[in-house]
């Protein structure tokens, strides 16, 4: 399987991250399948980085096989979806993006794709319109709804599989909203869809 990935899918979080170029397309980037955790498993910080930050983002799980798929037939595509955390080593990646090399050390490292348990999208009447944050310790420290994607879940479908086939078990991370943060030793992270607490994890 495979992990595809939107960078900068809400002006919040373009703004916040200082974005200095446009695109009329989807940015977008992998993570390798090593990238996974799962389980509630613990988020060891790696000794590369000393800068993790969680970026909080709604899951589509690919449930069949397509390529080159009309936008009005890419729900067709996933069944599920889930709360994850992209985390980025955003030391890296600053370092990389300045000498315009690419993102994936600091992306795709092992781990780096926290995923929840997944739910069934027809629980929710509109899926641009969902509700999921991020509690660390107990506290809210990001929220955002589906409604402010730029580019939405049926537009990404469509849009990435131009260029790759999607497989039963793919993952598309669809982007963060503002609010990204770093992670420390022993905060415990609680990610949520709508009031389902679907990932629940400690960070070691
Ligand atoms: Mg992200």
């Amino acid at each position: 399987m495979k992990i595809l990935a939107v960078g900068l899918n809400y002006e919040s979080h373009n703004i916040e991250m200082k974005r200095t170029f446009s695109s009329s397309e989807p940015v977008i980037f992998m993570k390798p399948e090593s990238a996974q955790l799962k389980d509630g498993k613990p988020f060891f910080i790696p000794d590369f980085t000393s800068e993790v930050h969680y970026e909080t983002e709604i899951v589509v799980k690919i449930n069949r096989l397509g390529k080159h798929i009309a936008e009005g037939f890419a729900h067709r595509y996933y069944n599920e979806i889930t709360v994850g955390i992209d985390f980025t080593a955003r030391d890296l990646q600053r370092n990389l993006k300045e000498k315009g090399l690419p993102w994936e050390l600091a992306k795709g490292f092992d781990h780096s794709a926290a995923i929840g348990k997944f739910i069934l999208k027809q629980d929710f009447a509109d899926i641009q319109n969902i509700n999921f944050h991020l509690d660390i310790n107990s506290e809210t420290v990001q929220h955002g709804n589906t409604r402010d994607m730029i580019y939405s879940i049926d537009k990404i479908i469509s849009y990435v599989s131009k260029f790759f086939t999607l497989k039963i078990g793919d993952l598309i991370f669809t982007g963060t909203p503002a609010g990204v943060g770093p992670v420390e030793i022993d905060d415990h992270l609680e990610g949520y869809i709508e009031d389902l607490k679907l990932l629940d994890f400690n960070v070691k």
